[in-house]
This record gives structure tokens, C-alpha cells and sequence, in this order.
């Protein structure tokens, strides 16, 4: 087609385009129409679109933000547990004592009856007494015993460490303690303490008293609990009477709560102010092993002993200096790490 041609076509579509807007023709409309649709169309769809973009950018933002916090939360979880960790191993490291000592003879039941008596359970496995047997017989010879003087440094005798101390042999017993401490030794009186006999000690080793400390073993301030675990040892209150006692008369005291048979926050609230001393807290070993013991209670001390309630008890204590926690709480987080 020469260019002659070509102008003449493009005249003609012009003309036509020209006749059709203005008669209005439907067709124009139509087509106009369309165009303006086209063209929302095309803005709409590139607003959506810088939308989308910015949606994306957004989603990318917060995830950094989300894993930057999740490295932080990780990096002070890691601090924590190198700080708790530190604390447990430094209180861990603290003796009861240097030496033990008892009096009765190796047959003989302790009457209290605890459930989870690490001595009964010894006792059945290599002894085999007749654990239902409460006659408690005192080994003369050890009453008798004259002590040495000790030469060098004072040793802590834990005594007693397989019973407890009943009034039927407290004399017995007061007059052991004073050979020790005369030796030159000092005595951690470890029980779950009657009245009774904390008076009479009181009362006849007083002129030692520096030379005593007191450890009594309070489980729980629940007497419904303490029925069920140690069913024949003094209640809670009595046993907190004799805290109190001991401290007003200027012993040296202590508690040991091991096991703790509730988590522990209300008790040691209760004994705290009469303490010199120490509290030590430790968790209960060999529950699952232990017979006759009700299933509920089982589940509720395996629940009460799981690591993330073992974790809380430590937090909420760890700056407490009265507070040492035992080998068995530092195991179950060290293991747990
Ligand atoms: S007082 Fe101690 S020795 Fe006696 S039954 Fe209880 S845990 Fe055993």
C-alpha cells in the first residue's frame, strides 16, 4: 500500500471515530466504557497490589522482631539457669554433720511410723523386723560408753540419725548428748520434736546450749497430711511450739523440710522468724517404689515434685539466705537443664 493509501485509511478511521462521538453513537460509549473501566481495573489492581507488598514487609518486620525477642527470652532463660545453678551448688555443698550417732539398737523400730522412713525401708530389706514391732530397746553399752576428749577440732555429731527421741529414753539420751559435747564435740539434735522432750533437754543441757543445734524435721504445716505420711509423730502445732521454745531460750535452731509433702511457701512463713539458723528443703526419694501408699497421694507428690514445681520453688526462694536446698531438688534441675 503506498502512503497515499495509508493517509487516506487513517483520515477515514478518524472520521469515522469523529462521526461516532458525536452522534453519541452506543458503540463509542461502549468503548469509552470499557477504556475507563480498563483503567480502574488497572489502579485497582496496583493498589492491591503495593497493598499485598506492604502486608509482606509488615509479616517480614514482625518476624525478625519475633525471633530477635525469641533469642532474647533464650539468652536470659540461659543466664537464669547459670545463675540458679550457681546458687544451688553453693548452698549444696553445706554438711549436715561430721559424724553420726544413735542408741538404739539396730532392731528396733522408730515409733513415729513414717511412710517414707529410709530406715524402715533399710530395715525390711536387710534386717527383716517385724516392722509393725514399735518396742524400742536402748543399747546400754552406747549409754554407758565413756568419750575420749577430742584433741582437735570440734566434730558435729548428728545424733541421733536413725530414730527419734522418745520420752521413754530422753534421760538416756541427755546424758549421751552431755558426754559428746564434754568430749569436746557439739550435737545437731535431729527430730521431729514432742514437747515432753524438748523441755527436759532444755532444761539439763542448757549450760551447752552453743554447743547444741537444734534440726527439726516439720514436713508440712497440714495436719491432714502429716496424719497420713507420719502418722504417730507430734502435730504440727506442738512441733512448732518447740521451735519456738528452743529459740526463745536462745538455742541454736534449724528445720529441715525434707520431705515437703506441700509446696512449702506457708510453713516456712510460720518457722521463719524462729530460725537461726538454716532451712533446709529437700524433695521425697523413692515414691514410686513405696508400697501401700494411696494412689491419689502418689499422684499428687509426683505432681507436686515435677520439674517445672520444683523450678518455681526454687525461684521463689533463691535469694531467701535462710534457705539450703537439698542434693535431691539439685538433681532433679541439673538434670532437667
Ligand atoms: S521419725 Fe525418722 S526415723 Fe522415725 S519413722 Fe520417721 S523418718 Fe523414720
Amino acid at each position: 500500500m503506498n502512503n497515499r493509501n495509508q493517509l487516506n485509511l487513517k483520515l477515514q478511521k478518524e472520521f469515522l471515530e469523529f462521526l461516532e462521538r458525536d452522534i453519541g453513537s452506543e458503540k463509542y460509549q461502549e468503548k469509552e466504557k470499557e477504556k475507563e473501566t480498563q483503567k480502574e481495573n488497572e489502579k485497582e489492581n496496583g493498589n492491591e497490589n503495593e497493598k499485598e507488598n506492604e502486608k509482606e514487609n509488615e509479616k517480614e518486620k514482625e518476624k525478625e522482631k519475633d525471633s530477635e525477642n525469641e533469642k532474647e527470652k533464650e539468652n536470659e532463660k540461659e543466664n537464669e539457669k547459670k545463675e540458679l545453678l550457681i546458687k544451688i551448688k553453693k548452698t549444696h555443698n553445706k554438711q549436715w554433720s561430721d559424724r553420726i550417732y544413735n542408741i538404739l539398737t539396730a532392731g528396733s523400730n522408730c515409733k513415729n511410723d513414717c511412710k517414707y522412713c529410709y530406715m524402715k525401708a533399710m530395715k525390711n530389706r536387710f534386717i527383716q523386723t517385724d516392722l509393725e514391732d514399735f518396742t524400742m530397746k536402748v543399747n546400754e553399752k552406747k549409754v554407758k560408753k565413756g568419750w575420749r576428749t577430742n584433741q582437735s577440732k570440734p566434730k558435729l555429731f548428728m545424733f541421733p540419725s536413725a530414730h527419734d527421741i522418745f520420752d521413754q529414753f530422753v534421760d538416756d539420751y541427755i546424758q549421751v548428748s552431755k558426754k559428746i559435747i564434754l568430749a569436746g564435740n557439739e550435737v545437731l539434735i535431729v527430730t521431729k520434736p514432742s514437747m515432753v522432750c524438748i523441755k527436759k533437754i532444755i532444761n539439763q543441757l542448757a549450760d551447752f546450749k552453743k554447743k547444741i543445734l537444734f534440726r527439726f524435721t516439720i514436713t508440712s504445716d497440714d495436719q491432714d497430711i502429716l496424719d497420713y505420711w507420719e502418722p504417730n509423730a507430734p502435730s504440727f502445732e506442738e512441733r512448732l511450739n518447740c521451735l519456738k521454745l528452743c529459740y526463745e531460750n536462745g538455742f541454736n535452731t534449724s528445720v529441715s523440710i525434707e520431705p515437703y509433702l506441700k509446696f512449702p511457701n506457708t510453713l516456712i512463713e510460720k518457722i521463719a522468724p524462729y530460725i537461726n539458723d538454716y532451712i533446709w528443703v529437700g524433695l521425697m526419694s523413692g515414691l514410686d517404689t513405696m508400697e501401700n501408699i494411696k494412689i491419689d497421694e502418689i499422684k499428687r507428690l509426683n505432681e507436686l515434685y515435677h520439674y517445672d514445681n520444683t523450678l518455681k520453688l526454687v525461684n521463689e526462694f533463691k535469694n531467701n539466705k535462710k534457705i539450703i536446698f537439698k542434693t535431691s531438688i539439685m538433681l532433679k534441675i541439673i538434670n532437667n537443664l
